[in-house]
């Protein structure tokens, strides 16, 4: 197969974690025998430092003649303090993967969180919570809250304002409703939908158009939780949840969580997907500045955001299980960057580790 790729490393960690899932596409493609063309652009700050915006025209138009994308993550403290565009806040890093979600309609964010057999030691719940852990958050990623107009700054009597409006029309729920149910049915058929039906009416909206998509899904069993219940729910009897469905503020926040059932953040892949196979694959965290250009960041969640594309948009499945087999055969040596590492593990560097997968890669039988 060929796959033609628009890599967009971002800022921060982006850039290093990029290195290693390249690395590890190309063994991929090298193994299994497939043809692999890309292109590296700018985006968020890298992208407002060469060009003066978050999402050059350049980058767009490189998207749009690939067939699915590869992202970082962008921002960090030296554009923290860029001035507002009360409108729409478009110079902001963060804007550069707004706009790329919403010029590809790319509506329904898959944030899969299972606990590693290799890892339970490390992570910070019990054990006996986690062996069950296997929960897909799919998160609306489109509208809500961080899209939803008006929004801005304003100075009133004297006194500043910020304001954002949480709003959803049921199509935009209805999509990613449906592409919820089909997740589920084909994992153990039980979806949870998030809201606050309690107190904001773009929840009892939410609640109301899920109920009626799950007429289309009669095998699925739904029910409904409050996003905070939902918080607590994912410590406490995380083995409750299969698949999630939540609104865009509630399913970010909500999939951060599961992140402890690893420790670490960068163990999480997502796979932004719209109608068709066009989708874009980034790490659920950010920029991570605190330990960015230190060659210490955990590639896995870029790796394993190689592996979701090769299933999602490529159909190549059992290629997609070879990446998940070569990470875990390098933790099953005991293989750690620093965010896992025990006292009996052997720690590696992010370029280290991404060397080592591709090596489990290339080792595996068949
Ligand atoms: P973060 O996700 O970057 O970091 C949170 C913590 O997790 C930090 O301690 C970090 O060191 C750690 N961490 C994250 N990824 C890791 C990895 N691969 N290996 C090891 N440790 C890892 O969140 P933050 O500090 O709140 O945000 C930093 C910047 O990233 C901000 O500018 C924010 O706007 C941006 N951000 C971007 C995206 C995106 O582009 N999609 C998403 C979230 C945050």
């Amino acid at each position: 197969m060929k796959m033609r790729i628009a890599i967009i490393p971002g800022d921060g960690i982006g850039p290093e974690i990029m290195s290693e899932a390249l690395k590890v596409l190309k063994a991929v493609c090298s193994r299994f025998g497939h043809e692999l063309s890309y292109d590296t652009f700018l985006a968020g700050g890298a992208a407002i430092d060469a060009f003066g915006v978050p999402m050059p025209e350049d980058t767009l138009k490189g998207c749009r003649e690939n067939d699915a994308i590869l992202f970082g993550s962008v921002g960090g403290p030296k554009w923290d303090d860029l001035p507002w565009d009360n409108i729409n806040g478009a110079i902001t890093p963060s804007r550069g993967i707004q706009v790329l979600r919403q010029e590809f309609q790319l509506y329904a964010n898959l944030r899969p969180a299972k606990a590693n057999r290799h890892l339970i030691k490390v992570a910070p719940l019990k054990p006996e919570l986690l062996v069950n852990a296997d929960v897909l958050v799919v998160r609306e990623q489109c509208s809500g809250l961080y899209f939803g107009e008006p929004r801005g700054i304003v100075r009133e009597n004297g006194l500043r304002r910020g304001f954002n409006t949480e709003s959803y029309r049921e199509d935009e729920v209805a999509r990613v409703a449906h592409k919820a149910f089909e997740l589920a049915r084909t994992r153990r058929k039980k979806l949870t939908s998030i809201d606050k039906h309690n107190v904001l009416e773009s929840s009892r909206l939410w609640r109301e158009v899920v109920i009626e998509v799950a007429g289309n899904y009669p095998d699925v069993q739904l029910d409904h939780m409050y996003a905070d219940n939902a918080a607590l729910q994912l410590i406490l009897n995380p083995g409750r949840f299969d698949v999630m469905v939540a609104g865009n503020i509630f399913g970010d926040i909500l999939s951060d969580i599961t992140a402890c059932y690893h420790g670490s953040l960068g163990m999480m892949p997502s796979a932004s997907l719209g109608d068709g196979k066009f989708a874009l694959y980034e790490p659920i965290h950010g920029t991570a500045p605190d330990i960015a250009g230190k060659n210490i960041a955990n590639p896995v969640s870029q790796i394993l955001s190689v592996m979701m594309m090769l299933d999602y948009s490529f159909g190549l499945t059992r290629e997609a299980k070879a990446v998940e087999n070569a990470v875990d055969a390098v933790f099953e040596k005991g293989y750690r960057t620093v965010d896992l590492c025990g006292p009996e593990h052997q720690r590696v560097s992010t370029t280290e580790m991404g060397e080592l997968v591709c090596n489990a890669l290339v080792e595996q039988p068949g």
